[in-house]
């Protein structure tokens, strides 16, 4: 009996035969790369998938919710248990998907396949794959500060780590996630003195959450897109506090905080919110002149990537030789890379980047 089924069967449902198992490919030479880029994505020859496909495909195992790896139209999915959930609300109900726990084996075709956590969202996971002794590990989006969010970043040791590097430059350095929440409540709290609302722009999945969590008691609204991924995080135990929806044709209360997404800034009822002040948190709010470019009020450096420590502190624990770097700031980590006597090099993912920093 395969992983699948037994997950099937401790969780009480019908076992049926996990459609990734199935695919065994034609014989692949041990020489032939774990993984490689076609136009579709990420493929891995010898299992017959794909790994956060840009293109549809038949059997596309997924990183995480976010929308650059997590895209509707294929036609099998598999991804951590947590991340079933985000996946059905954000592609369909109706999506084929299957979950798999941290840790668990799941042979497909020649390779040996599991999840391990990420620490970026919920659910997030870095794809371990084997064959005959050799392990490449896929790193999907990491963030290795941990929180009660998610399961924390666990190093998994490999021959080939494949990284990404959003924010793979050294002017990169995150301050404690306390360190930035005590500067969100004094900016809330500084504006509620004044009798006004408080916007914090923040992406709908993984960070609103995280935010929800750490921040203190106090009147929080959160937008309808905010609302259903709190659920979705919920429904996996993670206690995200229970917040009213902002209501659009509802007065909001003087001194309350709402969470919603960048993409509701310019709408008409942000508008209607009355005095208010706004603040975006995204790692990018390192960068000043992107604070300006946006006219925001404030801006808080929390992210859900690893920044520059991070990411050299991930690829040092995974002990791997080779390491090949994804979507960011490829050529400069390349190059750090290669001055510390690794082979790095850069491999092309170009359906990947997303802002959700
Ligand atoms: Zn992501
Ligand atoms: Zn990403």
């Amino acid at each position: 009996m395969g992983e699948a089924h037994a997950a099937a069967l401790q969780l009480g449902q019908v076992p049926q035969p996990s459609s990734f198992e199935g695919a065994a490919p034609a014989f692949h030479p041990a020489r032939e790369a774990l993984l490689v880029r076609r136009p579709e994505g990420l493929h891995c020859p010898a299992g017959g998938f794909f790994i956060d496909p840009w293109q549809r495909v038949e059997r596309a195992v997924i990183t995480h919710g976010h929308a650059d790896h997590a895209r509707a139209g294929h036609t099998h999915y598999l991804t951590h248990r947590d991340g079933v959930a985000i996946l059905k609300a954000r592609l369909g109900e109706q999506i084929a998907i299957e979950g798999l726990d941290y840790g668990k084996v799941l042979r497909v075709g020649e390779v040996d396949l599991s999840l391990h956590p990420a620490g970026h969202i919920l659910g997030a996971s870095q794809v371990r794959l084997a064959r005959r002794g050799e392990v490449w590990v896929i790193s999907g989006d990491y963030r290795v500060e941990a929180d009660a969010s998610c399961a924390a970043f666990e190093p998994v040791e490999c021959d080939v780590f494949i990284s990404e590097s959003t924010f793979g430059l050294p002017i990169y350095r995150w301050e404690p996630q306390a360190r930035v929440m005590a500067q969100i409540v004094e900016w809330w709290q500084h504006n509620a003195a004044a009798g006004k609302c408080s916007v914090l722009y923040t992406y709908a999945l993984g960070k609103a959450q995280r935010l929800a969590m750490a921040l203190p008691e106090g009147p929080i609204l959160v937008h309808p897109a905010v609302d259903q991924m709190h659920r979705c995080y919920r429904r996996a135990g993670r206690p995200v506090p229970e917040s009213p929806v902002w209501d659009v044709q509802a007065r909001v209360p003087r001194g309350a905080l709402i969470l919603a997404p960048p993409a509701s800034a310019d709408s008409r009822a942000m508008a209607r919110v009355g005095e208010r002040e706004d603040a975006f948190v995204s790692g990018w709010m390192q960068l000043r002149g992107l604070r300006r470019r946006r006219a925001l009020d404030r801006g808080f450096a929390l992210s859900d990537h690893a920044d520059w420590p991070g990411l050299l502190q991930a690829i040092r624990a995974s002990a791997a030789q080779r390491v090949m770097v994804t979507h960011g700031q490829v050529p400069a980590l390349v190059r750090h890379l290669c001055e510390l006597g690794l082979e790095a090099s850069a491999l092309d993912a170009e359906g990947w980047g997303d802002e959700t920093g």
